[in-house]
């Protein structure tokens, strides 16, 4: 018999991985934060890591972290990591700190006017598709510079950062390294990048937040 899946336990042992990639690396431990990633996730699961004290937590669908999130967001951060539709927008800005899918024009056409009318605005971050996968969204690496310059004057959006999900299928350094080298070229501080199987790599190439789901909570149930 196995011992039963112990989120709790799994939290603690992610975090000193973070912090050992992270002195490894030369890096204070500090500078990397863990995005708990809930989607899918029933709240049996959710509960101990919440009450193991993880605050920042990230979701893939406006609709569905609404209702994991409604009523029981106060003093969390919760992150949106998944595309964002832009009839959606409105819904995100009031449940979401961060939004790491910012990828074409059209959206960040809908952000500036809903930020404009809600007064205030999330931290952004723009996803680089690194493997110019057709089914992936998120701009095209020689696409991001002009991108990102876009965002910042015309729209008056506040970029902080990039985000990258690497394709399944090749080794993530190279994707890594290429997300950071166009975040130093764009003087853009945040990387989201790394997830369960490969969070300690993302940290070597100077991931500031790793997107952690299924190390954390255990196997997640498919979308209906
Ligand atoms: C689901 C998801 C994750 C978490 O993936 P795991 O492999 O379960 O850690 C991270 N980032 C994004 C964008 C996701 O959609």
């Amino acid at each position: 018999m196995t011992a039963p899946f112990d989120p709790a336990a799994a939290r603690a042992e992610i975090l000193a991985r973070i912090a050992a990639a992270a002195r490894a690396a030369g890096r204070d431990p500090a500078s990397v934060s863990l995005t708990a990633v809930s989607k899918q996730q029933p709240w049996e699961a959710v509960a101990p890591v919440l009450a193991a004290g993880q605050r920042v937590f990230g979701e893939n669908r406006v609709q569905e972290a609404a209702q994991r999130w409604a009523g029981r967001r106060e003093g969390l951060e919760l992150r949106l990591i998944g595309p964002l539709q832009t009839n959606k927008v409105r819904d995100a800005l009031g449940l979401f700190d961060v939004i790491e899918t910012l990828d074409r024009e059209r959206l960040a056409h809908a952000l500036a006017e809903e930020i404009q009318r809600a007064g205030h605005a999330p931290r952004l971050l723009v996803q680089v598709n690194t493997g110019e996968e057709p089914q992936k969204a998120g701009v095209a690496p020689r696409e991001a510079d002009a991108f990102v310059a876009r965002c910042r004057t015309e729209f008056g959006l506040p970029v902080e950062g990039l985000m990258c999900i690497p394709p399944e299928a090749e080794p993530p350094g190279p994707h890594f390294a290429l997300l950071a080298k166009i975040a130093a070229r764009n003087g853009l501080a945040a990387l989201s990048m790394g997830m369960s199987a490969d969070f300690e790599t993302a940290i070597t190439f100077g991931a500031t937040s790793v997107r952690v789901g299924s190390a954390l909570f255990g196997a997640r149930a498919p979308h209906p």
